[in-house]
């Protein structure tokens, strides 16, 4: 198999976890969550009591994260400290915290390190913000996901529901609004699109069309 990557950046809630996992079934390449690491990292500032915005004390732990990432039946399993967080990282609480602490220097350094070691060793469809802008600028096939806010925190209230966490809409709506304000306008690796990625508005669209949009061009690129 040929080596190749799939970068799928976006907002919150734009469908990107759900479609990179279909690809990554699919194409039977590996699926790499990056928003758990960050995630991982706001677990662990509230582990020590640290607070998420405040660098210095972020710096002193981060370098040394005890984060691995591992994967049982093809999925991911985040392990901080040995113990199994997967669950834990997903709670809403813990979606603005990890926001706030990805935007610091200090973290997106150690974690985009991982991620490109991760990515080097194997194909695998990435998910995140800067993966195609930054964290893999060379990848062969970029994608950027959005949807309008009101479909998004739709389907993010659906899915919390899921994990029996109830959450007013707009309440959702308004921090996923907060989450794309602070996402886009950090100074360091900000969301963005990257300018060689291809743009798909997921407000009208079935997964499955996304999926199969992105097979076609994946397919179109010569790699499989
Ligand atoms: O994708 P997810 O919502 O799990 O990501 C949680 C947070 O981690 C995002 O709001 C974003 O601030 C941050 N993140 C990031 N860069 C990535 C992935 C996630 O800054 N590549």
């Amino acid at each position: 198999m040929k080596h190749y990557n799939i970068a799928l950046d976006g907002p919150s809630g734009s469908g990107k976890s759900t479609v990179a996992k279909a690809l990554s079934q699919k194409l039977n390449i590996l699926y790499l969550d990056t928003g758990a690491m960050y995630r991982a990292a706001a677990l662990k500032a509230i582990k020590l009591g640290v607070q998420h915005k405040n660098e210095e004390e972020v710096s002193k732990f981060i370098n040394d994260i005890d984060l691995k990432i591992d994967y049982v039946d093809g999925a991911q399993r985040t392990i901080l400290d040995g113990e199994d967080v997967s669950s834990a990282i997903r709670a809403n609480e813990v979606s603005m915290m990890a926001s706030d602490i990805s935007a610091l220097k200090c973290v997106r350094l150690k974690m985009v390190d991982l991620q490109r070691q991760i990515a080097a060793s194997m194909p695998c469809v990435l998910d995140g913000r800067d993966i195609g802008s930054f964290v893999l600028p060379d990848c062969k096939f970029k994608f950027y996901i959005t949807a309008d806010s009101s479909v998004r925190a739709k389907r993010r209230q659906a899915e919390l529901e899921q994990r029996g966490q109830f959450v007013n809409f707009d309440t959702l709506k308004k921090e996923i609004e907060q989450r794309d304000y602070n996402d886009s306008h950090r100074d360091f690796a900000p969301l963005k699109q990257a300018d060689d990625a291809i743009y798909i508005d997921t407000s009208d669209m079935t997964v499955q069309e996304v999926v199969d949009k992105i097979l076609k061009v994946v397919g179109e690129g010569n790699v499989l």
